[in-house]
């Protein structure tokens, strides 16, 4: 039984509260932060509506650039952990309240300076001694991808390979919510990570191509074949260093051809710069006010129909040095998340991982002082909850991976 503060209230943010609500012998008590207060009211009196049994959940206000103001508010409400799903931005702000204040820490994606459109895991692993010595964990990565990616592959590695050798996570989103030019989570974020280069992992380095460059079909279950495009994601960073028997790690998108037409007239127009322009005396950073003017991810859900497909397809040597090719994936279906939480599917199979990840913390199963990435963690008791929170998996062995032959 414990007390957590979820911090940002956006699609990501509404699907925690809904499951931590759902898990009531876990999370004894729920504070839904933000920076806009009344999104937080609005997401916690929905929640009461559907569940009269939920546990205590309140509501509270916090600007997550201010570590005085996070101080304030971890001070007092003393969590046992903070679940961090507001923006990239925040990680480390959030990171050092909670060293500050003696809280554990979990989130769903790695720390992105404002002004530079670059992520990796250094600044938030440089973290690692200090929560270390405070004897507090910090749980990096829990979404679906990075998060459920790194479980599954840790699964695999646990159950059946003596030697990974090739990593592909493969993430289609085949749903379609009837707008002409959406983002399915923060646009600004969202925009920032597909327009960057391409990178992948070969033999001990990293590769890089152009934005988008590589791409090919690939068949994604009961959905069929979708373009799919090669991206840099976090989660390589980590298991690669994780699971060094891995020579190639690579991770795929889907994106349709109106998508990607949008995107390239955002681009060409300047409208993805973030860097600041003088407009009529103001500065304003394109891709903000841009952010601004697209549907808002979390209102997208009503009318969302088809299903996300996301996995991870392995090879190498099994547990007894044969060859072994292996696919373990979840498909969610829009409909459905938007049914029990009123979110869309991404929303929802980043939500309920972070959960997920709470509660092995919380339940002692995932509780080590330092800063861990998933895949450090014993992946079985994550596994077993999935499928109980709305995110069944499945495995095929032995079948056509389709990836060997790209690249
Ligand atoms: P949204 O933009 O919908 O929500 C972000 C929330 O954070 C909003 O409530 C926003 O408040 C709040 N916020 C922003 N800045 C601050 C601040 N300075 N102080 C306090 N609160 C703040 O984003 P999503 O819910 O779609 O995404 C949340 C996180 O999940 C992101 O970090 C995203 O990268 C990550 N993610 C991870 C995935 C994975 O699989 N691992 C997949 C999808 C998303 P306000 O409403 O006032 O703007």
């Amino acid at each position: 039984m414990a007390k957590v503060i979820i911090i940002g209230a956006g699609g990501v943010g509404t699907v925690v509260a809904y499951k931590c609500a759902q898990n009531p012998q876990v999370f004894s008590e729920i504070i839904l932060a933000s920076r806009t207060q009344s999104k937080c009211d609005a997401v916690v009196a929905s929640i009461k509506a559907k569940y009269p049994q939920a546990p205590a959940m309140s509501t509270d206000r916090v600007d997550a650039d201010s570590v005085e103001q996070l101080v304030e508010l971890l001070n007092r409400h003393k969590p046992e952990l903070v679940i961090n799903v507001a923006l990239p931005y925040q990680d480390l702000t959030i990171m050092e309240a909670c060293l500050q204040c003696g809280v554990n820490y979990l989130d769903t994606a790695n720390y992105e300076p404002k002004d530079e459109a670059h992520f990796e895991y250094s600044w938030q692993w440089a973290y690692r001694e200090r929560f270390e010595k405070a004897g507090l964990t910090a749980i990096l990565g829990c979404g679906f991808d990075p998060g459920v990616s790194g479980v599954f592959t840790a699964y695999a590695a646990k159950h059946w390979f003596s030697e990974m050798e090739y990593l592909d996570i493969v993430d289609c989103n085949a749903g379609d919510h009837g707008k002409a030019f959406a983002t399915n989570f923060n646009p600004e974020i969202n925009i920032r990570e597909i327009t960057q280069n391409g990178r992948y992992y070969q033999d001990g380095k990293w590769v890089t191509t152009g934005p988008l460059e590589i791409h090919a079909p690939l068949t994604y279950p009961r959905i069929g074949a979708r373009d799919s495009y090669l991206l840099y994601h976090e989660e390589l960073e980590s298991l690669v260093q994780n699971f060094p028997t891995i020579k190639r790690a690579r991770f795929w998108m889907t994106f349709g051809q109106e998508y990607l037409t949008h995107l390239r007239v955002i681009q060409n127009i300047g409208m993805a710069r973030i860097d600041e322009v003088d407009y009529n005396g103001t500065k304003i950073v394109p891709l903000q006010f841009l952010k601004a003017v697209l549907p808002n991810p979390q209102d997208l859900g009503e009318n969302y129909h088809g299903e996300t497909s996301i996995g991870c397809r392995i090879s190498g040597l099994g547990k007894d040095g044969k060859p072994v090719k292996y696919y373990i994936f979840n498909n969610c279906s829009h409909e459905a998340a938007y049914r029990e939480t009123g979110m869309q599917a991404v929303s929802y199979t980043t939500g309920v991982p972070a959960m997920i990840g709470a509660m092995m913390f919380l339940t002692g199963k995932w509780r080590k002082p330092g800063v861990h990435n998933v895949e450090e963690f014993d992946p079985d008791p994550f596994m077993e909850q999935l499928p109980l929170q709305g995110l069944p998996w499945e495995e095929v062995v032995g079948g056509d991976l389709e990836v060997d032959a790209i690249g």
